[in-house]
């Protein structure tokens, strides 16, 4: 055994950086083990072809929790979101749709394909806001342990107690959006396939499953909790990439005194008597540590890093079973001019460039995408969402040039995906070049991320964009097991605070708040925790 530290944080996500800051300035000495040589897991920003950098993997902020944003003074070290004036636009063959920039406008482009979804969708839109602010006002409290004691009935009352008064109306949306599929949902509110669509595609983001399975509301839902500048379920482009985040997050780690070793694999989580008591890297080398957070997924720390002999039978079948695999394909790709929309000509900026451009035009459509992918691997008409970083941040790529973000949904995860990575991507390029014929020709250069490249490269099983499932059985009090829903596993010392427990995956910074507010609870009287 080597040095001797407080904490040791196993992975430099975001989530890990948060979780370190929060321990290290209530004063305990604080390491994180990131096994690339960069930290900030799937939120960084990348040079993946000579001169062009992007967003690698995750592209897009919204759900960064505010809190976290002012503790740890990211605005101060550069954090500068831009909001985009339209959120999507969806070219279909012979027309298009737009979705976001006020109320009005929405309901303007909803009428060109049924006058009475345009007249229900502001009521939609104060709906989903109330069931939203729900989801905001837990995202930075611990779920109750069910079974865990006085404390965990208190936490159970005062989460349930707010639920318990909300309006009748707000109770039962409630209800729908984490028992429905998304089709059973958006059905209840609007007629047209193009509207139900619109809104339809943010369920089956990051999620192996189709539109009208049940439970797929709920995804739906995880996407609009968030805000940016101060608006809620708004999406915005972090200047510089998602990297710049998290590089703000590693200042503030370093300014708390926070060590980071990069290119520091830990191999084995080390247990003494029941209890953590260090790592050992994959270099051999041991670290002595009473507390370890885990920042990687339930499905990696507790399927190899832990040894299987430390976990009790019950514990070890339901991480066994822990569903984890999002489907998702992903690409970067630099491009000599932007796309030239057939159904809106022109390769200069304009707003739906701005905009998240998605290929997804009906729920039919997004529903067989999940069976083909079941019955083949993937589906031949895929469902792609694209975003042209460099239309609103031209700090990316070289004058005149641009990049592109494919992020794309449904692709087995169990799929030997050496075999077929290239001709999918080649697919994927094919639908773009579909609805904008310049755009296969305008390509320099690509990256590809398949489900599999996702696990080698960012430690995500299953390539799982969210650390598993979000499900209604794998959410709250449930992830990721109904009984360690506190951030606390069935080891002692060892606990989780990644994007595997509560409120889940997306760039929030919520495990890694709350995970460190129960290990100060563990470790230490609470006035630490309130400690600058
Ligand atoms: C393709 C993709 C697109 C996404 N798009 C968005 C988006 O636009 N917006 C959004 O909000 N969210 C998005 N997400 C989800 C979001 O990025 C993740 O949920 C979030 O970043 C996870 O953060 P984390 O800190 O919990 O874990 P991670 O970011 O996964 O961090 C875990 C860290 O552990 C490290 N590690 C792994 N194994 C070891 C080991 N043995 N030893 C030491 N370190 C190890 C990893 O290298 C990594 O740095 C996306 C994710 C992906 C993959």
């Amino acid at each position: 055994m080597t040095k001797r530290y407080d904490a040791l944080i196993i992975g430099g996500g975001h989530n890990g950086l948060v979780c370190a800051f929060y321990l290290a300035r209530a004063g305990l000495k604080v390491r994180v083990l990131e096994r690339r040589g960069v930290v900030g897991g799937a939120a960084v920003t990348e040079e993946f072809a000579p001169g062009f950098r992007n967003s690698t993997a995750s592209y897009t902020v919204s759900l960064l929790r505010p809190k976290v944003i002012a503790d740890m003074k990211l605005h101060a070290r550069g954090y500068r979101v831009i909001e985009r004036t339209i959120s999507n636009f969806f070219p279909y063959p012979d027309t298009y749709l737009t979705l976001g920039g006020g109320v009005e406008r929405t309901q303007a482009q909803f009428a060109r394909f049924s006058k009475k979804d345009a007249a229900a969708y502001p009521a939609y839109d104060a709906a989903l806001e109330k069931v939203a602010q729900v989801l905001r006002d837990i995202a930075l409290k611990t779920p109750p342990n069910l079974g865990g004691g006085v404390h965990a009935l208190l936490a159970a009352a005062q989460q349930g107690w707010p639920i318990g008064r909300l309006e009748r109306s707000v109770q039962r949306d409630l209800l729908d959006i984490f028992t429905k599929s998304a089709r059973d949902f958006l059905s209840g509110w609007f007629e047209d396939d193009h509207v139900q669509a619109a809104f339809g595609f943010d369920a089956v983001v990051g999620n192996y499953a189709g539109v009208s399975t049940p439970g797929s509301a709920y995804v739906l839902l995880h996407h609009v909790f968030g805000e940016v500048n101060g608006k809620f379920g708004a999406w915005g482009h972090a200047v510089g990439g998602m990297g710049a985040i998290t590089q703000a997050m590693a200042a503030a780690c370093l300014e708390q005194g926070v060590e980071i070793s990069l290119e520091a694999a830990v191999a084995k989580v080390l247990v003494d008597g029941g209890k953590a008591a260090g790592v050992r890297l994959a270099s051999g080398e041991e670290i002595a540590a009473k507390i370890v957070a885990a920042n990687v997924g339930p499905a990696l720390l507790y399927r190899q890093l832990v040894d299987q002999a430390d976990m009790d039978d019950d514990f070890r079948k339901r991480i066994a079973g822990y569903k984890t695999g999002s489907g998702t394909f992903r690409m970067n790709v630099a491009l000599s001019e932007l796309p030239d929309f057939t159904v809106l000509p022109g390769t200069q900026t304009a707003e739906h460039h701005t905009a998240g451009i998605i290929i997804a035009p009906g729920m039919d459509y997004m529903d067989q995408a999940y069976i083909d992918a079941q019955q083949f691997g993937w589906s031949r008409k895929p469902i792609v969402e694209m975003k042209l970083p460099t239309t609103v941040d031209d700090s990316l790529a070289p004058p005149g040039m641009h990049i592109a973000s494919l992020f794309c949904q449904q692709f087995d995860p169990k799929l030997d995906w050496d075999l077929h990575r290239e001709a999918v991507a080649n697919l994927i390029v094919e639908t773009v070049t579909d609805h904008a014929p310049n755009f296969k020709a305008s390509i320099v250069a690509r990256q590809i991320h398949s489900p599999l490249d996702l696990e080698r490269k960012f430690g995500l099983i299953g390539g799982d964009i969210f650390h598993g499932h979000m499900g209604l059985d794998q959410l709250w009090a449930a992830r990721p097991v109904l009984g360690h829903g506190d951030y606390r596993g069935p080891i002692k010392g060892l606990y989780m605070c990644g994007s595997g427990t509560h409120p889940g995956g997306g760039v929030t910074g919520a495990p890694g708040h709350n995970a460190a507010h129960e290990i100060l609870r563990d470790s230490g009287p609470m006035r630490r925790w309130r400690r600058r």
